[in-house]
């Protein structure tokens, strides 16, 4: 590749938009990002003066900045860098935050003969839609273990018996318990502790298919919702996931340190609510506790 290529490649794959000017701001270079941003193809932008007012760039205050206050003709007459946060026009009409810097190009004199501008999309649109995403995580997900908490398992489990009812769609919850584990946080301190709930998610929620759901129902229970089944396949993967957590372990320094779960599991009826599926499920799990623990537990 010759070395020209190699630079406009690398120019046109960076996530800024990027321009060259030269001394009478005439443009004569436009990366792809500059079209991505703008909406401006290289073919309408090339031989233009960027005081032609094509991006119409404006402060804050709704000041045209294309007459004297752009950025670019700072940095040309003054010879220097110049930052800036301005609002640009997209060919589609609407305006863009970005900031910009613009550096001079200079000869080997250090003479000033054009001027590149660098600019990046701000928009606020994009810190609202990252805003929204943060809010949906806190909302929905349990912060220790990543999976979901008891208000997303209660979405859940609302959408599924609706899907029961209209379309007979069948499912089960798996209620488990972790075995003796205050004696883990007594014996070893709670954030080992917490190294035990996310050992537990992980290998729960990486045994469930896709299209199954984990959650954390409270402090060391766990609700997994499994669909489309009948109920010896959900015993199936009750006793799965049982065997895994006691197969995994946190390796400590002098031990390998495992636990085990009790479950109970339960096919949804079709008269079911949220509170009596896992009522059912709680208390067939609190039979395999009695039975002597790291068992499931299911009606005859
Ligand atoms: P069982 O086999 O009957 O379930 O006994 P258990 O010790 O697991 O049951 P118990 O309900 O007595 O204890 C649950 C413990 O879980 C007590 C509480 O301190 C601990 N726990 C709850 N949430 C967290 C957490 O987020 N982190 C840690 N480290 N411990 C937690
Ligand atoms: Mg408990
Ligand atoms: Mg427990």
């Amino acid at each position: 590749m010759e070395q020209a290529e190699f630079y406009k490649n690398l120019l046109d794959n960076l996530s800024e938009g990027v321009y060259f000017v030269d001394k009478e701001r005439k443009i004569n270079y436009w990366n792809k990002s500059a079209q991505r941003i703008t909406g401006y193809a290289e073919s309408e932008v090339l031989g233009k003066r960027c005081s032609d007012n094509i991006l119409m760039h404006i402060n804050e205050k709704g000041q045209n900045l294309c007459g004297g206050l752009c950025p670019l003709a700072e940095g040309i007459s003054r010879n220097r860098n110049c930052n800036k946060e301005i609002f640009l026009y997209h060919k589609d009409g609407h305006r863009i935050p970005v900031s910009v810097h613009v550096t001079p190009i200079r000869n080997e004199k250090g003479g000033v003969i054009g001027a590149v501008e660098v600019f990046s999309d701000n928009s606020d649109k994009m810190i609202a839609i990252q805003r929204a995403q943060e809010l949906q995580q806190i909302a929905f997900l349990d912060p220790l273990t990543g999976i979901g908490n008891r208000r997303y398992t209660e979405i859940t489990l609302r959408a599924k018996l609706d899907e029961l009812k209209r379309y007979k769609w069948s499912f089960g919850v798996i209620f488990a318990d972790i075995d003796n584990f205050k004696k883990v946080n007594d014996t070893h301190g709670h954030d080992i502790g917490d190294e035990i709930l996310k050992m537990v998610s992980k290998t729960m929620a990486s045994a469930l298919r896709s299209f199954d759901f984990l959650g954390r129902w409270g402090g060391e229970e766990f609700v997994a919702i499994v669909v489309n089944l009948d109920k010896k396949e959900l015993y199936g993967i009750a006793e799965k996931l049982r065997h895994l957590v006691g197969q995994s372990g946190l390796k400590l320094q002098k031990e390998n340190l495992t636990v085990t779960i009790s479950s109970g599991a339960v096919l949804a009826r079709s008269d079911d609510t949220i509170s009596s599926l896992i009522k059912r499920a709680d208390k067939l799990m609190y039979q395999s506790k009695t039975n002597g623990r790291n068992r499931v537990t299911m009606d005859k």
